[in-house]
This record gives structure tokens, sequence and C-alpha cells, in this order.
């Protein structure tokens, strides 16, 4: 059986990046760049006005003296010719400078009087002056792949001519519930009854994390109903079951996925809650098979498929960044596993402080919703005092700045 960190890694291993395709800019946002992005020019693309001003010549303000306007730059325009000595060009911000203009005097700071200009506060060599290339050069790459695309690189794109980007496809994924005892959300509940509230936290995750989820409902305890919705799973990107992955005498669910020919990678990992998770791939296809309890299902999401969906998202980056926190009270667990424990996460001066968020029975869900973190526990450690730094990793919907 694999550690934690053994798991991760097999996960990672066997798992690459999906195929590209071609979006337009507004369709890119929120996804992965698939190739570099090289500029086809000097971005500013010219020298160019920061302000609404009068393009001047230092040493000719130096006395103070009025400046004859020779001519007018609006936006768009081009200058009228270089700007001789003793003379001063009016420009509109963004209007290309002319030739010889060693600083942008703004309107503010200038007196116009008769065809003559005047400054009334100090200049300063290249003030209000922008310069070709100064933010990004031609045939420099302006966004390398593996960036997530947002507001700030639509724009670079849009700015470098680029109406239509290589983007790894979305993954599709695939979710499965099984189990008897499960009802759809909204039928009366009777005593052993389960809702089956797991496809769509998962499908939310799936949905938080970038990919898309096709929840196919609930496979009954028998083989016949597990074929036949496994086969449909296997369809996906990325397949993920919850439950009937113990040892139960109705646990069908990797007796199935190997009659279906899928490859076991591992089954069971040495982490607590989330122990009978097991991985498997079906040619291309990751199919994650996660437990059936709701807390332990959705803390192995985080921890296992999530950096499996970044990476096949074009993500370089699969895991989310972690914290070094200072516990906040006494910890104890027992030895063999890494424990994960739900907690809170306090940020002020000095380092983060963490907390347990409540009862960690895995039958509390409630303790998942005051989290905003989970502390990795190392498996051979048994106690945590305060006081003590601990790691803790992001949690689906965790802290805006574990993000
Ligand atoms: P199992 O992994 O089949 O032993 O299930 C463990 C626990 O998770 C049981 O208490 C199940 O009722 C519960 N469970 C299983 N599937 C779901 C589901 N889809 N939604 C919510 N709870 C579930
Ligand atoms: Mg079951």
């Amino acid at each position: 059986m694999p550690t934690f960190d053994e798991a991760r890694n097999l996960i990672l291993q066997n798992v690459s990046p999906l195929p590209f395709e071609s979006t337009d800019l507004l369709g890119a946002v929120g996804r992965v760049l698939a190739e570099d992005v090289v500029s086809p020019w000097d971005l500013p693309y010219c020298n160019n006005s920061a302000m609404d001003g009068y393009a001047v010549r230092m040493e000719d303000c130096a006395g103070g003296a009025p400046l004859r306007l020779t001519g007018y730059v609006p936006a768009g325009g081009t200058p009228p010719g270089p700007l001789e000595p003793g003379c001063a060009i009016k420009i509109m911000t963004g209007a290309p400078l002319p030739a010889g203009c060693e600083a942008v005097l703004p309107l503010e700071h200038a007196e116009e009087v008769d065809g003559t200009v005047r400054a009334v506060a100090k200049i300063t060599p290249k003030q209000n002056m922008r310069f070709a290339g100064e933010d990004v050069r031609k045939g420099e790459v302006a966004i390398p792949a593996g960036t997530l695309i947002r507001p700030g690189e639509i724009n670079m794109l849009a700015s470098c001519g680029v109406a239509s980007v290589k983007v790894n496809r979305v993954p599709r994924v695939t979710i499965l519930s099984t189990g008897d005892e499960l009802t759809d959300i909204g039928e009366p509940l009777t005593p052993g009854k389960v809702v089956n509230s797991n496809s769509v936290s998962l499908g939310a995750a799936v949905k938080e994390a970038g990919g898309v989820p096709l929840l196919l409902g609930i496979a009954r305890d028998n083989v016949e109903d597990h074929r036949a919705k496994m086969r449909e799973g296997l369809k996906g990107d990325v397949f993920i079951t919850s439950a009937g992955v113990s040892k139960g005498d109705r646990d069908f669910v990797r007796l199935v996925l190997a009659e279906l020919g899928v490859r076991e990678i591992f089954t069971g990992v040495k982490v607590r809650p989330g122990s009978p998770t097991a991985f498997f791939m079906h040619g291309a296809t990751p199919v994650f098979c996660l437990p059936g309890n709701p807390v332990a299902a959705l803390l192995m999401f985080d921890e296992f498929v999530r950096p499996a969906l970044r990476k096949l998202m074009g993500y370089t980056k699969v895991f989310k960044p972690t914290v070094r926190a200072v516990l906040e009270r006494d910890l104890n667990k027992k030895p063999g596993n890494v424990q994960l424990v739900r907690v809170r996460l306090e940020f002020g001066e000095g380092k983060p402080r963490a907390a347990s968020a409540g009862n960690q029975n895995t039958a509390i869900l409630s303790t998942m919703l005051k989290a905003n973190g989970v502390a990795v526990l190392p498996a051979e450690a048994t106690h945590f005092s305060p006081g003590d730094e601990i790691e803790v990793h992001s949690i689906a919907g965790g802290t805006e700045l574990l993000q």
C-alpha cells in the first residue's frame, strides 16, 4: 500500500495533459495557455505620450521662456515633423512622440497664450514619455505556456494581435455514486437511506477545479448495474466513483473495473481518512475510486483528484500552495498513516495560526464547513503541542489566501 506522498506521485506519473484546442479570447478565460505567445512587435509599439500636454526639449525649458507651438498630435495622429529648438508640439495621451522630444509637459503645468506655451512647474527629463518595447520587446515571450489566462493575460494577447489561442481541452469528469442505500436529492428519507450528496459535491469540486462534471447518478449494488454505468463512466477524460471500494461483500467497484480492463495503479493509501481510495488507468483515462463517506471523498478529491485535473488542464503547478501554520492546541494521532485534520486558519501578525475546525469524526460533515484548510500530519508523528508548526493544504472552496 503506497504512502500518501507515493500515491500522489503515482497519480501524476500516470496522467498527461489533454490535447490542445483553439479558442477565441473570451473562451480562453480561466484556461491554461498551451504554447508560448511571442510578441510580434514592441509594446508599446512606438514612443508615445503618457499625458495630454506638450512635447518639449529640456534645454528650451531651462529659462522659463515661452516656446512657439508648431503642431498638434491627437491620439491616432502622426507628429508633423521633428521638434525644432525653441518650439513645442501639443500632444494627446497615447499619440506618437515627435523626434527630439525630451519630456512631455502636462497641460496642467503649462500656460498657453497666443500660439506659445510656457512651463509653470518643474520639469524632469523623460517625464510622461512611454518608450517602445519598455513593456515587452518584439520577439520576446509575452506569456509562457502553462499560464492561467486571466483578464490581464487576455489584454496582453489582444495587444500582441492574437485573436485565438491554443489551450488544453477542459476535462470532462464522469461521476458515479454507488450503493443501494442512496436516494436522489429531494426524495423523502427513511431509516437506512442516505441522500446521494457525493455526486453533486464532487461535481462542485470538479467545477471549481476547472473541469466539466457529468453526473451519472447511482449504480445499485449489483454487478449488472455497475457494469452498465461504469462503461459510461470510462468514456470521460476522468472517471470518479464514490463508495463500494472497501472489502464489503457488496463492494463491486474494483471487481467490475477489473472486468472492464482497467489497470490497477494502487488500492488503498496510508492516509486517514480516505484509506480505501484506489486509483486505476483505462488507456489515458484516470479512474479515481473514492470512499463513500462524504468528508473522506472531498478530502481525497483535494489531495488526489484536483492535482491530476490541473495536470490534465496544462498547469505546471499542480499542487496549490501550502502554508506552514502554528498549532494553537494539542493534537494526537496514531502512528502509521498521514492524518488529515480539518482546520481553521487565522491570518494576522506573524505566521498563520491553525486550530481544529471541530469534531474530526468523518461522520461530522459540519466540521468541513467550518474548515478553510486541512492539516497534513506526517505518518510517524503521534503528538503535536501548541506552538508546533504544521503543514496546511488548501481545500475546495478554502481560504482565498491558499488559492
Ligand atoms: P462505503 O464506502 O460504501 O462503505 O460508504 C461509506 C459511507 O458513505 C456510508 O455511510 C454511506 O452511506 C456513505 N455514502 C456512500 N455513498 C454516498 C453518497 N453518494 N452520498 C453520500 N453518502 C454516501
Ligand atoms: Mg456501499
